[in-house]
């Protein structure tokens, strides 16, 4: 049986992977139940009263039943209306409206009262806005620390495209825990999968928040299931490696709509599986990668085991 990090790397290269052909009904293990719990209508109850869009709900997340019943939302910052159109996403694009100034506090006063320990914001691309809409990340971050101070802050950005360097410094001087930004698919299919964005800068962009800031984990996500091969997702892996990303996401596609670009094939659990093992022996602090993964799924307890990798990665380094 291998044993050490290399062995295990090249038997889990060899072994073929199962995948199924696409079709019109989900498999058994995308299925989830509908959301009827009492806390999932206390969580909309109060998302609503703050007037705060979720991602959870405008990209018809699968497991908002299950999030929300356990009160964790994801909070998409900006309004809930996009200045892109990417194959893959179901949120609304169009002209957004102007920068709530009550977000910021808004955003806090949901964590507050969710009585969140760890937070994850989004937001939609504001690609209208001079920075990208950087500024209001750094404002809902601050008003994070100043209302719940012991909650970790997980931010999901977009691109910040022509200025992702002072967007990415603005964001990073106010140091959340976790930056996490999305690569989506492998470099191949961006101009049918996400048209506005270039690969190599969504890259950069995680690679310039290492450098300013080590202590920050990075975090970013594919999704499997769009027609990319294999070996392309493990070139994806090496890149982020190669640009010190800790934290690898990876879920199955699922189109939200007959409009948005089709499943090429539902990639089984056992495939997962084995890009989760590819994906450890890489060296990711944290690795996720299941059918129903997605950026901000069980993201605080990962949070957790990946703060718990670190130490004990630097324990090994002490002398
Ligand atoms: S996985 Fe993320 S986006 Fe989906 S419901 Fe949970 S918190 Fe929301």
């Amino acid at each position: 049986m291998a044993s050490r990090p290399g062995e295990r790397y090249l038997a889990a290269m060899n072994e073929p992977l199962p995948v199924r052909p696409p079709r019109e009904r989900k498999p058994d293990w995308i299925r989830v139940k509908a959301p009827t719990s009492h806390g999932f209508n206390e969580t909309r109850q109060l998302m609503r009263r703050l007037n705060l869009a979720t991602v959870c709900e405008e990209a018809a997340c699968p497991n908002i039943g299950e999030c929300w019943t356990k009160k964790h939302a994801t909070v998409m910052i900006l309004g809930d209306v996009c200045t892109r159109a990417c194959a893959f996403c179901n949120v609304k694009t169009g002209m957004p409206r102007p920068v709530d100034p009550l977000e910021p506090q808004h955003v806090a006063d949901a964590a507050a009262e969710l009585g969140l320990t760890h937070i994850v914001v989004t937001s939609v691309d504001r690609d209208d806005l001079k920075d990208g809409g950087a500024s209001q990340f750094v404002r809902v971050i601050e008003a994070l620390r100043k209302t719940t101070p012991s909650t970790t802050i997980e931010i999901l950005t977009p691109d910040f495209r022509n200025k992702a360097d002072s967007a990415v410094e603005a964001i990073v001087a106010a140091r959340p825990d976790v930056y996490n930004h999305n690569l989506e698919t492998v470099p191949r299919l961006y101009p049918t999968i996400r048209p506005g964005a270039r690969y190599y800068a969504s890259l950069r962009l995680l690679e310039q928040v290492k450098k300013l800031d080590p202590s920050i984990f990075t975090k970013s996500g594919v999704m499997v299931g769009l027609g990319e091969e294999r070996l392309e997702v493990h070139q994806v892996m090496d890149d982020m490696r190669s640009a010190g990303i800790d934290f690898l996401t990876m879920g199955q596609y699922l189109q939200p709509t007959p409009k948005h670009a089709k499943v090429a094939e539902f990639v089984t659990p056992q495939a997962f599986a084995a890009y989760g093992a590819i994906a450890r022996a890489k060296g990711f602090l944290q690795v996720a990668a299941t059918p129903l993964t997605r950026s901000s799924y069980h993201a605080g307890d990962d949070f957790e085991r990946m703060r718990a990798a670190r130490e004990a990665q630097l324990g090994k380094q002490r002398p």
